[in-house]
């Protein structure tokens, strides 16, 4: 077995990105900073040519969350005196209510883009094969962090998707009763009209008392999956792949809508169409798993690995049995998502607690002091035994 991926030195990652660094809010220093100790260590591994690929982003995903909320509301109140300006209303009540669904699924969220942006970026370094290439590998692993939020107490996780899930009817049905009122001046819709107003105002009052904590320091989420694909970056060094071009991608920007693998598809989308891809998200738990089923961010957002990506984790998890990772049905919404909604492969690697949830998720207790070392050394070592499978042609 090898050392390379032993949990001293995945741990040392760990330290480094959420202790040293701290917490690694989307576009600001500490995220830069994160960036700027992966190329280092990168280098230290004999990587030189790394890519940085810049994008702007919003640093919260409260916007993508409170903008279409606070559009559907100010269409409301504009609207509420003409007949033109309730079929206005209605029109942008619906228009909003689709770029929420768009962002539960992590798809690209047009609306987030009217919030304050700053500079993020996802790197990249290529692991060449030995020989001949005839498949792509890109493992992923975010560098940001999102903040501690209330509605992701433990007690409350809960209804996270119930809540966003009546956020997006209400905000479908008022745009529905704006129309129906503006055409037929029908009273029962302007009640509805009303009653569904006080469920958008209400979705946007929660998605701002959830914006005032602060950022985490996120161990688990990601220094746990940046400090995987670093211990395999150094992994491949010693043993190169005979026919996989291995990507390492270091996204940025995650939690706010996964804009950093938006970035790398929007660069590299055409070379990168027949690729393999792996995410880890949050593999600093006792248990590991590969996740067959993600539920996105509302109860109309689900989504799932393709066929070809399951099998594939499916056969290494029935080989290695000993290790003990299997497949799972998630609450999680990730890079995955981004890709599947654009036609890509993809499978994720995920970690989750005691109650079949990820753990100490968006909360202050995602530290370093949580992180159970010999999960991530069971992640990384399954990750390598996918690896391994791939570029035997399992597949
Ligand atoms: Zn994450």
């Amino acid at each position: 077995m090898s050392e390379i991926l032993s949990t001293a030195t995945l741990m040392t990652h760990v330290r480094k990105l959420a202790e040293e660094i701290g917490p690694r809010p989307a576009g600001h220093l500490a995220e830069m900073r994160a960036r700027q100790y992966i190329r280092q260590e990168l280098g230290a591994l004999g990587y030189d040519e790394i890519e940085t690929l810049p994008f702007l982003t919003p640093d919260t995903w409260g916007y993508a969350l409170g903008n279409p909320l606070a559009l559907t509301l100010v269409g409301n109140l504009l609207g509420t005196r003409s007949r033109m300006g309730k079929l206005l209303g209605g029109v942008a009540a619906l228009g909003c209510a689709y770029t929420l669904w768009r962002s539960t699924r992590i798809d690209k969220q047009p609306l987030a883009e009217l919030s304050p942006r700053r500079q993020s970026a996802t790197l990249i370094a290529r692991v060449p094969s030995t020989e001949e290439p005839r498949r792509t590998l890109v493992l992923l692993a975010h560098t940001d962090s999102n903040k501690h939020r209330l509605s992701f107490h433990p007690r409350l996780k809960k209804y996270i998707l119930g809540v966003t899930t009546v956020a997006l009817g209400a905000m479908t049905g008022n745009g529905v009763a704006q129309l129906v009122e503006a055409l037929s001046g029908c009273r029962g819709a302007a009640r509805f009209r009303k009653a569904s107003l006080g469920a958008v105002l209400a979705g946007l009052l929660i998605a701002l008392g959830d914006e005032i904590g602060p950022y985490v320091p996120g161990a688990n989420d990601n220094a746990s999956a940046v400090a995987c694909v670093l211990g395999l970056a150094a992994q491949l060094r010693q043993q190169p792949l005979r026919h996989t071009e291995v990507w390492l991608a270091f996204t940025g920007a995650e939690e706010v809508g996964c804009l950093g693998a938006h970035a790398l598809l929007d660069a590299y989308g055409e070379r990168l169409r027949d690729a393999w891809f792996l995410d880890f998200e949050m593999v600093g738990t006792k248990e590991v798993a590969y996740v067959t089923r993600h539920t996105g961010f509302s109860l109309l957002s689900t989504y799932r690995p393709d066929a070809e990506s399951l099998a594939w984790a499916e056969r290494v998890s029935r080989r290695h049995p000993e290790m003990g990772v299997q497949g799972r049905e998630m609450v999680i919404g990730e890079e995955i998502g981004a890709l599947r909604v654009r036609g890509y492969r993809g499978v994720c690697l995920s970690g989750f607690g005691p109650d079949g949830w990820l753990e100490n998720w968006h909360q202050t207790s995602d530290n370093v002091a949580h992180i159970v070392p010999a999960g991530l050394e069971k992640a990384a070592r399954f990750a390598w035994a996918m690896i391994q499978d791939l570029d035997a042609g399992g597949i």
